[in-house]
């Protein structure tokens, strides 16, 4: 077996234990360098590959070299960019690298223009002037725990490494967990560093209107001009690129320029391009050749941890089981942690009382009362048609079209875990279907979701759109 054929068996058997995300960050662009008297030199693109290599996935990659050959001890990573980046992947990370940029590429640059075309509006937050970047956003101030290591790793790398470490960057992710947070860190971690830089933050509805308006006024080229003199692109919540044919095209050519001269792209999404509707393929296939990594929910520990910081950031005091209170009943996302903390402080403040426990509680009653929001049958056929880009006709017509049939067997998941609706009640409202449909299709989704990672994401996202509707 040689080196080359070893690590493409070991990949596979990493691939089968990790979650696809992070096996194409930690693992792309990775070879076996040498094999000698048992110890394995793995060779890396940078850095943060070595670190999470050797510690974090030491053990897994260990024990798949083992069960080829079982003299190998140890391994060991050398960063190696330039033979790392002519690695012939494995299978699965094939199309990662069918879009790098020709050696040459680098070299290539555009006239800067000296006057901004737009200029930032509509954010109540400091800004620095054409950014958009609000400086309260770093990673200084940035919580780290298991639900968000990866996302953060990725980040802080990109800002080290602008167009190198890897690009395009895609970090998904529920409502309130971070997104927004982690990708202003890297613009403001970047005009630290390298003020120099071209940044420009976006949100892609606020993008959308752009073009529009300079569509209407005839000076699209002068848009595209602006936004491909970046040395740093982000763009937050693409999401709402969806179905957006027009603004899409000019995006993949905004995209295309940058991506050539290795400019950073930075993106973020409520979901994995795969699950976002209506997005053009090319599109999907541009960021899935890039990293794409993921920020779950934080768990009460996290919670409690996210509580302390910003507690002491503000210099206040609450007492421990007043600060376990509001962990363990605010669970959704962070935001509404924050939201929670702040009317804590404000209220205290207020009326001169300390945040007790007891206090405390009688302080957020209402707050936690309006969180067991009831929801509508209404809403859930709003959610599940924004989510799916189906329609609501659609959800109720006979057929069984995989496109529909999954979202309504999702749908009659939702109608009886957050409405206790009776199966035939189910049945009826998704166009008079027998009660053992929706009795199949419940047990369906509940145990699917158990063992499918991406179902189970599905199933949070939309919980968090039910609730939180954007
Ligand atoms: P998203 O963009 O994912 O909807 P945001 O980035 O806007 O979420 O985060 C919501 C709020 O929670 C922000 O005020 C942000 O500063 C805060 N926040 C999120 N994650 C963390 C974290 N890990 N540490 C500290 N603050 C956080
Ligand atoms: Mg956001």
């Amino acid at each position: 077996m040689t080196n080359e054929e070893l690590w493409k068996a070991v990949l596979g058997q990493i691939e089968l234990s990790i979650s696809k995300a992070n096996f194409i960050t930690w693992f792309k662009n990775t070879l076996i360098l040498n094999n000698q008297d048992g110890v394995i030199t793995i060779g890396v693109p940078n850095g943060f590959a070595k670190e999470w290599l050797e510690n974090k996935y030491n053990l897994y990659i260990l024990r798949a070299l083992k069960s080829f050959d079982e003299n190998i001890k140890t391994i060991h990573c050398v960063i190696a960019p330039e033979r790392a980046s002519m690695v012939p992947s494995g299978d699965s990370l094939k199309n990662v690298d069918a879009i790098k940029p020709p050696e040459s590429a680098g070299f290539v640059r555009k006239k800067l223009i000296e006057k901004p075309f737009f200029t930032a509006t509509g954010s109540a937050a400091p800004a620095f002037h054409e950014t958009n970047l609000n400086g309260r956003y770093t990673f200084e101030n940035f919580i780290v725990a298991e639900n968000n290591e990866l996302a953060r790793a990725a980040c802080y790398a990109v800002s080290q490494n602008l167009g190198l470490a890897y690009n395009p960057l895609f970090i998904y992710g529920g409502v309130g967990l971070g997104k927004t947070h982690l990708l202003q860190s890297i613009g403001n971690e970047v005009v630290k560093s390298s003020p120099e830089k071209r940044i420009k933050y976006i949100n892609s509805e606020r993008f959308t209107t752009e073009l529009v308006d300079s569509i209407k006024n005839q000076k699209v080229d002068k848009f595209k001009e602006y936004y491909q003199q970046m040395d740093l692109l982000i763009i937050d919540d693409i999401q709402f690129l969806a179905g957006r044919e027009k603004t899409q095209n000019e995006f993949f050519h905004i995209f295309n320029t940058l991506y050539q001269i290795n400019k950073q792209i930075v993106i973020s999404s409520d979901r994995p391009p795969k699950a976002i509707p209506t997005l053009e393929e090319r599109l999907r296939s541009r960021f899935e050749g890039g990293m794409i990594t993921d920020i779950s929910r934080p768990n009460l520990e996290t919670r409690i941890a996210i509580l302390e910081s910003k507690i002491a950031e503000r210099g206040f005091i609450i007492d421990a089981p007043a600060i376990r209170f509001i962990g363990e009943h605010i669970t959704q996302n962070i935001r509404e942690l924050e939201g929670a903390l702040n009317r804590v402080i404000a209220f205290s403040e207020f009326h001169k009382i300390s945040p007790t426990l007891e206090n405390t509680e009688k302080i957020l009653s209402q707050l936690i009362e309006n969180n067991k929001k009831t929801i509508q049958v209404e809403d859930v056929f709003r959610a599940i048609s924004e989510f799916y880009g189906v329609t609501k006709e659609d959800l109720i017509k006979k057929g069984r079209k995989k496109e529909i049939s999954h979202p309504r067997q999702v749908m009659m998941f939702f109608l009886r875990t957050e409405l206790q609706a009776p199966f035939s009640a189910i049945g009826e409202i998704l166009g008079g279907r027998d009660h053992t449909t929706a009795l199949h299709a419940f047990e369906k989704i509940n145990t699917n979701k158990e063992t499918r990672a991406r179902l189970k994401e599905e199933i949070n996202t939309l919980k968090d759109r039910l609730y939180y509707p954007a």
